[in-house]
């Protein structure tokens, strides 16, 4: 059997291990140690003039930023139907209610046409929802020239999910910015990893000091625990942020390489039939997460199951992409709005093995399967 390839491996090629071993030389091992306040003001660095706040992980900063938005129980909140249930569990976690809203074929993310639908639907019940969650999956950046227009038209405040998506930007505003509130995610496999970790991204001084005492417990700043509201243990430990801090000493490299790894995909298969890539529009700088190609099942004579399978069968990983939300069973009886253009790419997506740390032969060794997928073709038509 030949060596596994892993979808996305993280690559520690920096201080992990020295800033790791540093904390181990102090008392300092949960929140509140001195590198989690230096990995937030690295933070702050690639989010300007935002602010970032430390969290253990993506899914409590998105709870968070939806209670800092103002959700309460009862209240609707939309969501981009093709992503995560990451993105959408906290809103049921706050007794709030998922509006999920179709994607548009360029970016993949939120379509601004059905979330205008769904917005005036919302507004004709005199409900309008108290948050808007806009995903930039796969490290592209949704369309938010008109989702922020709509934002404003409706007076509905916007929570960016760019969990996928640091170091990736739009019109020169870096992802996690683009909204009210943006989330990161530092879990294994995403850009960056703190091998969990989150973070909450803010302009508004209130905001982030709220955010910060909600994630201690809502402790009040006494010498003894006073608490005036009901809190949460979200605040990142300082072995994650040690971690956290190395890794995003190479953010640029690991993009670089992910990049890479995209454009030599491309070349190579971006002539096969019925296989077509997600481009960068205008304007937009992707970080290439995953590599996530479309197979149209008639043009290419193969599916995506006939591919993963191939490709499980020579020990390399790749996976579907994310199922829509609306069509899971966890969030049945749902509203919706929109037609079937996430349903169709889901049909279709496959993510490919994408890790900044790729070798050549090692992606050719997966594109070698994929070509003989088209070779083979018979088994499909
Ligand atoms: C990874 C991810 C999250 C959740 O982040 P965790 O750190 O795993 O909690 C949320 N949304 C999206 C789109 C993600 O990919």
């Amino acid at each position: 059997m030949q060596s596994p390839i892993l979808l996305s491996s993280p690559l520690y090629n920096g201080n992990e291990a020295l800033y790791i071993s540093k904390v181990l030389t102090t008392p300092y091992i949960a929140a509140g140690g001195d590198f989690l306040s230096e990995f937030e003001y690295a933070l702050d660095g690639h989010v300007q003039p935002m602010k970032a706040v430390g969290l253990n992980s993506g899914t409590s900063a998105i709870h968070l930023g939806l209670m800092l938005l103002g959700v309460e129980a009862g209240d609707y909140v939309i969501c981009q139907s093709f992503t995560f249930c990451a993105s959408a569990n906290p809103i049921v976690y706050l007794g709030a209610i998922p509006v999920f809203v179709d994607s548009e074929p360029t970016t993949w993310n939120m379509c601004p046409e059905a979330l205008e639908e769904a917005l005036s639907e919302l507004d004709k019940k005199g409900k309008l929802p108290k948050a808007i969650v806009v995903v930039d999956l796969f490290g592209m950046p949704a369309m938010y020239d008109e989702i922020l227009a709509l934002g404003t038209k409706y007076q509905v405040p916007i929570l960016e999910d760019a969990a996928e998506s640091m170091g990736s930007s739009y019109k020169n505003r870096p992802c996690g910015t683009l909204g009210k509130v943006g989330v990161f995610s530092f879990n294994g496999n995403k850009i960056i990893t703190t091998g969990g970790g989150g973070a909450l991204i803010a302009d508004d001084s209130n905001l982030l000091e709220r955010a910060r005492k909600l994630a201690s417990q809502a402790r009040e700043n006494v010498h003894y625990f006073e608490h005036l509201e009901i809190g949460y243990n979200f605040r990142l430990g300082n072995v994650q942020a040690a971690v956290g801090l190395a890794q995003l000493e190479d953010i640029s490299g690991k993009i670089a390489g992910r990049r890479k790894v995209y454009e030599s995909y491309k070349t190579i298969l971006g002539e096969f039939p019925g296989v077509t890539f997600l481009e960068e529009p205008d304007d937009v700088f992707a970080n290439r997460w995953l590599t996530t190609i479309r197979i149209d099942a008639h043009k290419s004579g193969f599916d995506k199951e006939m591919l993963r399978l191939s490709l499980n069968d020579n020990n390399i990983e790749s996976r579907f992409v994310w199922k829509p939300l609306h069509l899971q069973k966890s969030f049945s009886g749902c509203m919706y709005f929109g037609g079937e253009v996430a349903e169709i790419i889901f049909e279709q997506g496959l993510c490919l093995p994408s890790s900044p740390q790729l070798k050549m032969e090692d992606q050719q060794r997966v594109v070698s399967v994929i070509l003989e997928q088209g070779i083979n073709k018979k088994k499909y038509v």
